[in-house]
């Protein structure tokens, strides 16, 4: 008789027993295997690409085949076939997989493009030419793997604007930005991230536009008391973010601005000028949390607040080097682990 091996009973008695490290270095050796499986996986791929498996199966496609009969989503049989099929090209591909330094991802970037450029073009790459070409985008991240590859291909920049109405009539928007341009929207996008956390594209645009509608018109549409209590949010989500974090977990039942204002009151005698506050966190290059152990520094741009590098309660000050730009999540921890 085979005994099974209960893995998740040991996980589950063994987890809150772990040190902060064994913890980290338990999820770096399982995302290694992880990574492993994912090569052999490909393998598998391949060879039933080659005997064309799938037919005697009943499925019409290798891509029909791992969705109907193995499971995987659309999206992840599509990246594992590109991948598959580019490691018989290309056999270092599954070891870079393995290793970490491709992810499926881009390979399917780069399966892409070559499927625009032999349409295109009529270019076909060599199988060495492909090695050269993914070894360009080796530890790289998605973008900076899309921007090599468009400037490898000379893909021509598509700046045409359109606009489609759909049956429940939203609009479909296709538009470019220069990269000048992105940068002042993704500006915006990060300095509304208080008041708007998560926020899509599209919800920064629309909130945006919200914002001048406001000031040129929005008093006269609205009731009186409504624009205020919005206003006062909106300004204080931006300019005051201390006081607004701790206003929302303290929230409970009584409304935003209500909170927001006791919060205002409690706090100002002690409050950071609001140019002081502005001066932080404008010229910040992000967080500025360390890591003691590694020097690794945060540098997250979206949630940020003033930090107190000597905490007031032990007698810090307001003075300017006695304050840094901090992310909530990490402005948080701090306070709560006392470091
Ligand atoms: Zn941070």
């Amino acid at each position: 008789m085979t005994q099974e091996f209960d893995f998740s009973q040991t996980v589950k008695m063994n987890l809150f027993e772990l040190t902060n490290e064994e913890l980290h270095h338990r999820l770096l050796n399982r995302a290694a295997e992880e990574r492993r499986l994912t090569h052999q996986i490909l393998q598998l791929i391949a060879e039933v690409d080659q005997r064309k498996l799938y037919l005697p199966m009943a499925q019409a496609s290798l891509f029909d085949y791992l969705v109907k009969l193995i499971g995987y989503t659309p999206a992840s049989a599509q990246r594992r076939i590109a991948a598959a099929r580019m490691m018989q090209q290309v056999p270092e591909l599954g070891s870079k997989i393995e290793n970490g330094s491709l992810k499926l991802t881009q390979v399917s970037q780069v399966q892409q493009v070559l499927r625009l450029v032999r349409k295109k073009d009529n270019i076909q790459l060599l199988p060495n030419e492909k090695k050269d070409l993914l070894a360009k985008l080796e530890n790289k991240t998605g973008a900076e793997s899309e921007l090599i590859l468009a400037q490898e291909f000379k893909l021509p920049a598509q700046t045409q604007f359109r606009q489609k109405i759909q049956k429940d009539e939203s609009v479909r928007i296709e538009l470019t930005l220069s990269k000048e341009q992105m940068e002042i929207v993704e500006r915006a996008k990060t300095l509304l991230s208080h008041a708007l956390p998560g926020a899509t594209l599209a919800e920064v645009i629309v909130n945006l536009a919200e914002r001048y509608v406001r000031t040129r018109v929005g008093a006269k549409s609205r009731s009186k008391s409504q624009t205020e209590t919005e206003a006062e949010i909106d300004a204080n989500a931006e300019a005051n973010a201390e006081v607004e974090t701790k206003t929302r977990t303290d929230q409970g039942s009584t409304s935003a601005a209500e909170g927001i204002q006791r919060q205002r009151r409690g706090f100002s005698q002690q409050a950071i000028p609001a140019a002081v506050k502005k001066d932080v966190l404008g010229r910040s290059q992000g967080c500025e949390f360390r890591d003691a152990k590694t020097g690794k520094v945060c540098g997250s741009k979206l949630f940020l607040e003033v930090d107190h590098v000597q905490p007031r309660f032990a007698g810090g000050g307001n003075e300017p080097f006695n304050l840094r730009p901090m992310c909530s999540s990490h402005n948080k921890f701090r306070y709560t682990n006392g470091c």
